[in-house]
């Protein structure tokens, strides 16, 4: 059975990560940063018959967290198949670059992009006992550089700055890290979910969990074939799902 760790699982479109792969026959290691949510999350699966799965303690800004995960992972399992980076917050709102204050910016950083790091970091001797070994980092569709300049762009001139640049710092990491591991199984990619209806926007999104969970999912399930180093967006790129870096 394979085995996947998602980050901040205990709702929204990780929860409904956790769900579909549970369906597709994977054991579930369900991330949180407070158990007691973890727990009732994983509690719902198994109230549905998804019963191979249990949470996993883990706050992406505190390295003590991740380490204790680690080690209680390696206690578990001797492979980890998926590592889905998918905890991420957005930053006070409205972001502007010059108003707004440097802590919000180190906070959203911290959660976005080195808790990425770090997580990775951790898991990634578990990862590499597997045979076909997949990261997928969750980002946003706002981490294209390239579509900011295009002011045909939809989301032309939406820049909330601190979760903007956290979410392209992520992408310049997922691009370095999937270079590094290309002469190895491994498939490393970036996935917008698209802009869908959460907590982490207060529902004002047009997308379904579900639709958003089942991007991730298909980047956390590539075959041996299947690309690594890439940027899949179904919204900003409708046509191919490759979005522009
Ligand atoms: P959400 O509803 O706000 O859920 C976020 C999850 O991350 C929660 O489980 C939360 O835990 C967890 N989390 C936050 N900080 C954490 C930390 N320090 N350590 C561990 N877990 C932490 O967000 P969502 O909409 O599902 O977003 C999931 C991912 O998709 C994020 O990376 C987001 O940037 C990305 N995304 C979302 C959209 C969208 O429109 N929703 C669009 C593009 C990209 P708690 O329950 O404890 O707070």
């Amino acid at each position: 059975m394979k085995t996947v760790l998602i980050t901040g699982a205990n709702k929204s479109i990780g929860f409904e990560t956790a769900r579909q792969l549970l369906q597709q026959g994977y054991y579930v290691y369900l991330g949180c940063r407070d158990i007691k949510k973890g727990e009732q999350a994983v509690n719902q699966l198994k109230s549905a018959g998804l019963n191979e799965v249990e949470p996993i303690e883990i706050d992406v800004d505190d390295t003590r967290s991740i380490k204790a995960a680690g080690e209680l992972l390696a206690q578990k399992t001797k492979v980890l198949d998926v590592l889905i980076n998918n905890a991420g917050i957005s930053g006070d709102m409205p972001q502007t670059a010059l108003e707004t204050d440097i802590n919000v910016f180190r906070q959203v950083f911290e959660t976005n992009f080195f808790g990425v790091i770090e997580v990775t970091q951790t898991f990634i001797n578990l990862l590499r006992q597997s045979s076909a070994p997949r990261i997928v980092n969750v980002t946003s569709g706002l981490g294209s550089l390239t579509l900011h300049n295009d002011p045909t762009w939809k989301y032309y001139g939406v820049k909330p700055t601190s979760y903007v640049s956290s979410k392209a710092a992520l992408n310049a990491y997922t691009i370095v890290l999937a270079n590094n591991l290309q002469d190895t199984p491994f498939k490393v990619n970036a996935v917008d979910p698209g802009y869908t209806a959460t907590d982490f926007n207060h529902h004002s999104g047009p997308g379904t969990v579900p639709d958003a969970a089942a991007r991730v999912v298909k980047a956390a399930t590539l075959g041996a074939d299947g690309p690594t180093g890439q940027f899949f967006s179904d919204d900003n790129a409708p046509e191919t799902g490759i979005s522009p870096w």
